[in-house]
């Protein structure tokens, strides 16, 4: 019975040419208005719950008894089988009963119905152009947070802007965000050295006595994860407070920052073995013998230290990037 349900709702969503979203909801465009459905309910009884977008604002709809309802849809909403409410630039249909719907009236001729009412009242889509500048074009719709909106993408990167609502950026944010991931880039490096110096000395105890060891590779990708945070998270973490640096160069400092970090993690890590051997401290030394020890290394190291650098850079890409708001469709 489940099944069928499920599967009358995508029968249902295909006469009506929508998209797929999740197992319980369809989006599209029908009759120039963006719409979504989803089903809700369980077992055999399932309704269905319709937003249609139009653009008309809550000022200029018309008051309650401004609408003419079809007469099937009326009678349905009368024996409580149905709800229509027509909100600023949004208009909801509920069926309560998919099933029975079908069987007496259909489900497609009761929204064409409520369709022809709506745009009697003068409560239309607007054809292809974005719902929001009412100029731009757009070919499909925007399904976000439950909401399905036509939206184009200039309006769409006005309303994903930062909390700042700046999509470039100013130059005093952006020198800012850099001076700052140089700052996040010092402490990641820190100790990304520390990590590995850590590192180091526990495979050196653990395989005290023993020709070969074995690392668990969960506890190896455990490690890589820790390491990664560590380095890549002040990194991103400083960026991702800086506001009015820009969406676009926010993940594209972090990514800098976070190479920098690695890279300032390596020559102080070299320098701390050029310190255990020499007993000096000369970052100069450090750099100097930092190619051939890696040349030295086994290629294994080479390729866990690798994994750990780009999960590094990642996470102070991901950390950089401003949060998405919600688009409030
Ligand atoms: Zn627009």
């Amino acid at each position: 019975m489940t099944q069928q349900a499920v599967e009358r709702f995508a029968t249902l969503a295909g006469k009506l040419g929508l998209t797929r979203r999740d197992q319980h909801t369809f989006y599209g465009i029908y009759r120039d208005y963006p719409v979504a459905v989803s089903m809700f309910g369980e077992g055999e009884t399932r309704g269905l719950l319709f937003q249609f977008r139009h653009t008309q604002e809550q000022a200029s709809l018309p008051k309650d008894d401004g609408y003419e309802w079809e007469r099937d849809l009326e009678e349905l909403v009368t024996s409580g089988r149905a709800a229509v409410s027509v909100e600023d630039r949004i208009a909801w249909l509920t069926l309560y009963d998919m099933q029975s719907v079908g069987q007496q009236v259909g489900v497609v001729p009761l929204l064409d119905g409520y369709l022809d009412s709506l745009s009697s009242a003068g409560i239309t889509g607007a054809g292809k152009l974005c719902h929001y500048c009412l100029t731009n074009t757009v070919d499909s719709p925007t399904f976000d947070e439950g909401r399905v909106g036509l939206i184009c993408r200039a309006c769409l990167l006005d309303r994903t802007a930062t909390r700042a609502g700046e999509l470039e950026g100013s130059a005093a944010g952006l020198s800012a965000s850099v001076l700052l991931a140089g700052v996040g880039a010092a402490v990641g490096g820190v100790l990304w050295a520390g990590a590995w110096i850590a590192h180091d000395w526990i495979i050196e105890v653990v395989s005290r006595g023993k020709d070969v060891i074995g690392v668990p590779t969960t506890v190896e990708i455990v490690w890589l994860v820790v390491v990664g945070v560590l380095v890549g998270g002040p990194v991103g973490y400083v960026i991702g407070r800086v506001p009015g640096h820009g969406v676009r160069w926010a993940g594209s400092v972090g990514i800098v920052g976070g190479i920098a970090a690695v890279g300032i993690g390596e020559v102080l890590f070299s320098t701390w073995l050029i310190y255990r051997v020499r007993g000096e401290a000369s970052v100069k030394a450090g750099l100097e013998v930092l190619p051939m020890y890696w040349r030295a290394a086994p290629v294994i190291y080479l390729i866990v230290k690798s994994c750990a650098a780009l999960l590094s850079i990642y996470f102070a890409y991901r950390l950089a990037r401003p949060k998405r708001t919600s688009l409030a469709l």
